[in-house]
């Protein structure tokens, strides 16, 4: 299943994800630990 990095919009498979988080019921897969930790800085600007 292909799946998008909210933060850098990079699209990859799932199991390729080299970081996931949970944000409010919904989980956000990242290409990188860099672009997880964005996200968990600044969640709102990325979540739906
Ligand atoms: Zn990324």
């Amino acid at each position: 299943m292909k799946v998008t990095d909210p933060v850098c919009g990079m699209s990859f498979d799932q199991e390729d994800a080299v970081a996931t988080v949970e944000h409010e019921g919904t989980e956000y897969h990242f290409c990188s630990s860099d672009c997880k930790e964005e996200f968990q800085e600044n969640p709102a600007d990325y979540a739906d």
